[in-house]
Parts: C-alpha cells; structure tokens; sequence
C-alpha cells in the first residue's frame, strides 16, 4: 500500500532536519516527493493536482514552533490531509449504513462486472446477521448471466440469509418490486438488491439501474470498486455518481496488490463515504472502513507520529546546546555528559516503547529482544557512573584498576563492564572531538526527527 510515499516521506523528513522553517524550496521539493508517490500510487492525476495544492498552502502558512522541526509539521500536514480527503465530512470515523428506515431497508448494489457485488452482497448479509442480528434477504436482479443468479444464491445460503428466486426471462423493476413485497410479507429487515454489471461503462446499463433505484427507493445505494482498477477508477465512479445518488462506495479487493491508490480518487469523485472495504474472497472477509486508519496505513507510519512527539518532549534542547556549546569552547566531553545521553535516551520513552511505534518492518528489523537487552545495558551503565565519585566522573582517565573495582562493587557488576563502559565512552567522546560545536547542534537536532 503505497510503499513508496511512506519511503519518500521519510527521505524528506531526513533532508528537512535541522532546518527550522518552512521555505518555498523546501517545501517545494517535498511536495515534488508527494506528489510522484500518489501518481505511484494509480492515485488520479486531478485528484493528485488537489491533494497536492492543498498541502502546499497548509504546510506554507503552518509556523514551526518551539522545536518542531519541519520534516514533522509536514508529515503532520500530509497524515491530516490524506485523512480528511479520505474520510471527507466523516474524517476519522466510519460512516455507518443507513438502515433506519420502515423495514425492509433496501441496499442497492452497483458497479461494473467482476467489481466483486455478488460476493460483497453475501459478505454484507452475513456481517449484517451476525452483528447487527438482522434477518436479511437478497435477490439479483442481473437476467443477463443465469450463472450470477445461482452465484448469489450459493453466496446467500452459506451465510444462512434468504434468498429471493429470479429468472433471465424477467425485468429487473418487476424482479426488484417482487422483491421488496416478499420482504415486507416475511419481516425481512434488510434487502440487498445485486444488479448486473458490464465489463465497461454503458448508457443501457445506467438507465436500467436508475430505473431500478427511482422503483424501489433504496435507503443505501453503495457503488462497488474494484481497487486494483487504478487510475480506471475514477471514470467509472464519475459515471456511476453521475447516474445515482449514491450513499456510499465499497471497495474490494484491497487484499490484493492494489496499490491502493483508488481509495483516494473514488472518494474524492463522488463526494461519497467509503463504507466498507473487501479483503479477501471469502465471505468473511469484509470490514468496515476507517479513513484514519487507512491514512496511517497509506503513509505506513504506524504511530510515527506519536514517536516524533515522545522524542520532542524528551529531547531537553537546552541541554543539548549547553554540552555544543562546552564542546565548542574545546571543553571535553566527560561521563558526566555521557551520563546525561543516557537518561535523555531514556526520558525518551525507552528503546522499546520507541520500537513499538515504528511500522511494523522496522519492529522486524531492530529485533524487540535485542532492544530490550540495549536498554538494561544502558540502565547497567548508567548505574556504573552512579558509583563514580564526582572527581572521577570529570576526570574519566583517574580511573584505574583498583578505582574500577570499587566502582563495580558499588555498581555490583563485574570488573569487566566498567571497562566495557568505559570503552564505550571512549567511543562517544572521540566522536564528540571530532565534531564542531556547530555541527553537534545539528546533531543533536537530528536525533529529534
Ligand atoms: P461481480 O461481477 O461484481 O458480482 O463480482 P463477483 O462478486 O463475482 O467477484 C468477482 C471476483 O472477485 C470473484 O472471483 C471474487 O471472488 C473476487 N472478489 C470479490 N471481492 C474480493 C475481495 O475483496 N478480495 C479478493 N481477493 N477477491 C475478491
């Protein structure tokens, strides 16, 4: 699902450190990276020209305050906007079916053949009678392919719901009204109306169907997309909205190598809710549609957004510019120091918690034993320090073997690990030489974002 704006993002987040604002040519170029991962994305050109414009006079007018850096604020923009034209009027909620009408509530399903409607149909009248308890019937009204009658039937007795015969020889209103009648008679709450689909968009199909809707009246009228249509997409929602007034838009087939662009674009042409989402062939396989959810699965941050704030909060920025501005004045860079890197870690919520918000291939990647094992060792080291005498924590280089035995009693550890911490002080120190106080701000900035 859009690897690649996930992965464009991040290399603007990286480029953007340590510079404190927003400029035209910064944001100019990240807008550049955006826009090439929607079009990668079968995201509409039109749709892309909107999205992007938008981002630009948010991420334009936005002051990067206090330490945020503006890689953040950006990737702030961009989650908000891709929610928003995600989930339009609903932004981060679902929008739910509208089944509170005199039953039976009538759905209408439309869209072109292979969309996935018959199978979205029983997938819908088993969500609907196993979690809302409904009792549910559903007919097809497709006389064109005998084969999609009997289809929906199969689908429609695996669920356990009712289903209403047709036949070829019959006119969709009459198979429709017969339909809605039968309901009513038997106390059916929902009617889920399957109709037929062509391979492209035609005009005898969409008069048929708007017929359809004018005869029976549907309380939800959900137009079924294919997701891995791609930039196809748009046209056939346009003509679909165009000939219905929809209430809402399924999209199938997201489990698939989708790139998931079409959920942008179809909510963005109709105007409509993306209500549901199919994720598999079986007919189960059904969920509702988050739009916060799916922007944070487009941009594949997990909560990176929540781990930028946690790092902001820890990082002590004063601290930070205290010990450049020692190391600039040619000041050495003692356990002291050392010790305070090692709790900013920690007041940065720990490596683990850190670990926990990344998505999850970099969770993968860095291995959560090994993180927690990091984290004790850090905790270890820091209680070796604790054992120091101030002299000692100023003066690194007064402690020899007996001054190291004391302290690793003290630390109650072995021998060894003091050395082993001293080793990686030693480390961080002749990195700090080699850095100018200057350049260790940025640094230091950097480890913000
Ligand atoms: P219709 O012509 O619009 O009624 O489409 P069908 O319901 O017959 O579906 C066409 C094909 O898409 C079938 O092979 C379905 O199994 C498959 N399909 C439908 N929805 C999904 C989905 O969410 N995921 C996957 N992987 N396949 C789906």
């Amino acid at each position: 699902m859009l690897d690649n704006l996930t992965q464009r993002m991040a290399r603007v987040v990286k480029t953007l450190r340590g510079e404190a604002r927003l400029t035209e040519a910064n944001t100019q170029e990240m807008l550049r990276e955006v826009r090439l991962a929607l079009l990668e994305a079968d995201v509409a050109l039109p749709v892309v020209r909107e999205f992007v414009a938008k981002i630009k006079e948010k991420a334009l007018g936005e002051e990067v305050v206090g330490s945020l850096s503006p890689g953040q604020a950006l990737v702030a923009v961009v989650q908000r906007e891709l929610t928003a034209m995600i989930g339009g009027d609903y932004e981060g909620k679902a929008a739910e079916l509208n089944l509170a009408v005199a039953p039976p509530a009538i759905i209408l399903m439309a869209g072109l053949q292979g969309a996935g409607k018959t199978t979205t149909v029983g997938k819908l009248a088993k969500l609907l009678r196993e979690k809302y308890k409904k009792k549910v019937l559903t007919v097809s009204a497709d006389v064109y392919r005998p084969a999609a009658i009997a289809q929906l039937q199969t689908v429609t007795e695996q669920v356990g719901a009712d289903f209403f015969p047709s036949t070829p020889d019959q006119k969709p209103v009459d198979i429709a009204r017969a339909a809605v009648d039968w309901a009513r008679r038997h106390y059916h709450d929902v009617l889920i109306v399957d109709t037929a689909g062509r391979l492209g968009i035609d005009e005898a199909m969409m008069i048929e169907i708007g017929a359809l809707h004018a005869a029976i009246n549907p309380s939800e009228t959900l137009f079924v997309v294919d997701a891995m249509l791609g930039q196809d997409a748009i046209n056939t929602a346009k003509a679909f909205n165009d000939a219905l007034p929809l209430t809402g838009v399924v999209l199938t087939k997201l489990d698939g190598d989708s790139r998931g662009g079409a959920a942008l674009s179809v909510r963005h042409v109709t105007g409509r809710p993306i209500k549901f989402v199919g994720v598999g062939e079986k007919l189960d396989g059904l969920e509702v549609f988050h739009p916060d959810r799916m922007a944070s699965r487009i941009l594949g941050m997990g909560d990176i957004l929540a781990l930028v704030e946690d790092a902001q909060r820890g990082v002590d920025v004063k601290a930070a510019q205290k010990l450049a501005d020692k190391v600039k004045k040619g000041g050495d860079f003692d356990l002291n120091d050392f010790r305070a890197q090692l709790t900013q870690m920690k007041s940065m919520g720990g490596l683990s918690t850190m670990l926990d918000k990344l998505p999850a291939q970099f969770q993968a990647a860095a291995g959560k034993a090994d993180m927690g094992q990091a984290e004790k060792q850090m905790r270890r080291m820091e209680g070796i320090i604790n054992s120091m005498t101030p002299g000692e924590r100023a003066k690194p280089e007064l402690i020899k073997a007996s001054r190291k035995r004391r302290i690793a009693v003290g630390a109650g550890v072995q021998v060894q690990e003091v050395n082993r911490m001293l080793a990686q002080y030693d480390q961080m120190r002749g990195m700090m030489k080699k850095l100018k106080g200057g350049n260790l701000a940025k640094m230091m900035r950097g480890m913000k974002g």
